[in-house]
């Protein structure tokens, strides 16, 4: 982290020029014409204010080379000659590795073997170039995607890659290649052409090969089976070669099938990728989330896909993703859309007619039930299903809006029966959990042992979806990164108090357990409370500690956050941007971040008495009536302290909602 130089970090990829104390670009994440791409080498951060990303060169390289963390972190450790001592590798593992590359190897000397028997061979020509050219593709297209041809024969590549060398049973694991029941090697894709499959980082993991004329006999498609490297639910095609464009657009079209993908590339739409055929798997939505949380589903005009597909949407909605839908006109796909349109044709046509999913799936199957009110009924317990999962609360209820509209019903009663399930989706993840926990030790678990089910059980539910949660993790991401910085309590005349610094860990420490406080969310309980041991520790580095943390939740949990870069980069911002030393811009931000916190639970505590002041079993009890009020009164009081400290330290109010 400190031998890499932002400067030389991101000048390896952006072109920088010096202003003032800073450097400046254009940013490689969004189009622009005039620089708003700032480095800082003294702060040692990046930040682009156009697109608002930013954060230390880990960041950066995590986003422009679509790396993880760890393999951010190998990536920097190499450029600047730094050895990573990892975990030594079993033997087993060193095996499976071996055995992992030697497939890779052998599906890239496949893919070198098509693409030349496509382009240099007399019959690739004839058959499978004449094919493509047919299809509308321009040879530097067909060069782009590493498209192939394989030979009629059956065992021409087979043979071919025996005779190099190869080990046949290794061969045989990559899928391109199958042995037969007497044991001859062949091929599998012969007289197709061929599509590979990239991953995100271009090595070949997969290919699909296309039979040539429509016959009722063969399968159109046929593809590399599951292999040692190749788990089809975890790869999206086309996905190499539109992570940067759905990146620039932060957008993801998905369409069907390998040639709408080519083609809409072709046409000039570059951040498509396609499911190939099957549907949406929680690996692939995943990998779309790394890149966008935007996504555009493509279908065909005809409906009778489409129908199958909606169950694996619901997926996307749970993931947090916005999605909507675009429907070509009748009789055409993707691929013959862009065949015969514009690029700015085209995007203005999927403009123009998208839907948002839950709208476009309330429309598709009120279509289908007409008046009969049983099928309506069952129509909108399955509507509410779908908005149900969607985990942003203003989403959802912006979503039971439109459809009390649409399907006239009582929004009330979509709030209630979203929230009922709800309900129980909580509690089955509750008896998940439980019983997950429960059947290993079962038989050494006496009965007086067992968790009180009901308050357990109760306080996961009111736990669930906790609108404290949010500010919890915003604080325990802030101590991760920032814990172990200085900060500078300024004079406090009133106490005659005199400025001093402590860490930020031990501010937090300090200011929360004065006010007896304690986080509501278990990991991030812990979390805190483990810091809170090494409140006076100046050494202590709180990325470091919980990274390496044996408990897997919580290092795996220190990961994520501490690469989570969005909110790195509003930082890295004002930091570029203060003019103040670090400590009184820690100060102030932990200052802010503890209050807000604090003002939100006398939030939850003022809605909670709000409530007790409106119910009527209160009203008609004096006494509980005047306790609710002094509640009231109190807590109005404690709202107005809490924001004078701020004022107090010149901070004006606190921002409460960010
Ligand atoms: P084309 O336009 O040449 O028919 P396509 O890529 O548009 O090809 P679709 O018929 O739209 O193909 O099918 C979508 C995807 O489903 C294909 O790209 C392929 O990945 C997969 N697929 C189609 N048919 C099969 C099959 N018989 N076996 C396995 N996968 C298939
Ligand atoms: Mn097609």
């Amino acid at each position: 982290m400190d031998t890499a130089k932002v400067e030389e970090v991101v000048g390896d990829f952006v072109a920088l020029r010096r202003r003032g104390v800073n450097m400046i670009g254009l940013c490689p994440f969004h189009n622009e014409k005039t620089p708003s791409f700032t480095v800082s080498p003294s702060k040692n951060l990046w930040k682009c204010f156009g697109c608002g990303k930013g954060g230390k060169p880990v960041h950066f390289i995590m986003e422009h080379e679509q790396l993880s963390y760890p393999d951010a972190l190998r990536w920097l450790a190499k450029k600047y000659h730094i050895e990573i001592k990892e975990r030594e590798m079993t033997d087993e593992e060193k095996r499976e590795e071996s055995i992992r590359e030697s497939l890779f190897v052998i599906n890239q000397y496949a893919l070198q073997h098509f693409i030349d028997t496509l382009h240099e061979s007399e019959e690739g020509q004839a058959i499978g170039l004449n094919y493509f050219r047919h299809r509308g593709l321009r040879d530097e297209t067909i060069k782009k995607f590493c498209l192939g041809y394989s030979f009629e024969r059956r065992d021409s590549f087979a043979k071919k890659a025996v005779a190099a060398g190869y080990n046949p049973e290794l061969i045989a694991k990559t899928g391109v290649c199958y042995s037969t029941d007497d044991g001859r090697l062949q091929d599998r894709f012969w007289g197709r052409v061929i599509f590979p499959v990239h991953t995100i980082s271009g090595k070949i993991v997969a290919f699909g090969g296309r039979i040539l004329q429509n016959n009722a006999k063969a399968a159109k498609y046929v593809n590399s089976p599951e292999s040692e490297i190749y788990h089809k639910s975890d790869h999206l095609y086309g996905l190499y070669f539109s992570k940067q464009a759905i990146m620039q657009k932060d957008r993801c079209i998905l369409v069907e099938g390998y040639l709408d993908v080519i083609s809409m590339h072709q046409s000039g739409i570059q951040n498509v990728v396609a499911s190939s055929g099957t549907s949406l798997t929680t690996g692939q939505i995943k990998l779309i989330h790394r890149f966008t949380d935007n996504v555009t589903l493509l279908y065909d005009g005809d409906k009778a896909g489409i129908k199958a597909s909606i169950r694996g949407i619901d997926m996307l909605l749970e993931e947090g993703m916005n999605i909507n839908v675009v429907l070509l006109p009748d009789g055409e796909d993707p691929d013959s859309y862009a065949q015969s349109h514009s690029t700015e044709e085209f995007e203005q046509y999927i403009e123009r007619n998208k839907v948002d999913f839950i709208r476009f799936k309330t429309n598709l199957l009120l279509d289908e039930v007409g008046e009969d009110p049983i099928r309506r009924a069952g129509l909108i317990g399955d509507v509410v299903k779908s908005i149900a999962v969607v985990p942003n609360e203003i989403l959802r209820s912006e979503y039971i809006k439109k459809c009390s509209e649409m399907l006239n019903i009582g929004e009330q009663l979509l709030v209630k029966e979203v929230a009922k399930i709800r309900r129980q989706k909580a509690e089955e993840t509750y008896k998940k959990q439980i019983s997950e926990k429960n059947t290993p030790a079962e038989d050494t678990n006496t009965p007086d042992e067992a968790p009180a089910m009901d308050e357990f059980q109760q306080s996961i539910i009111s736990n669930y979806n906790n609108p404290l949660h949010h500010k919890e993790k915003a604080i325990i991401q802030f101590l991760m990164k920032n814990g172990g910085k200085m900060l500078q309590v300024p004079e406090n005349k009133a106490t005659e108090t005199p400025a001093f610094l402590e860490t930020v860990n031990s501010h937090l420490h300090y200011s929360f357990g004065d006010d007896g406080i304690e986080l509501s969310h278990p990991l991030y309980k812990r979390i805190f409370a483990e810091a809170g041991e090494y409140a006076n520790d100046v050494e202590f580095d709180p990325e470091k500690h919980f990274m390496a943390h044996p408990d897997a939740e919580i290092s795996s949990l220190t990961a994520e956050l501490c690469s989570e870069q969005h909110i790195l980069g509003k930082e890295a911002a004002e930091q570029i941007n203060d003019e103040r030393n670090e400590q009184a811009v820690m100060f102030e931000q932990t200052t802010r971040l503890a209050i807000a916190y604090k003002l939100s639970i006398v939030d939850e505590m003022l809605k909670d008495t709000m409530n007790r002041l409106k119910d009527p079993g209160v009203l008609s009890n004096a006494a509980a009536l005047q306790e609710a009020m002094e509640d009231f009164k109190y807590l109005k009081e404690t709202q107005g302290a809490l924001n004078d400290v701020l004022k107090g330290y010149g901070f004006g109010n606190v921002a409460l909602n960010s």
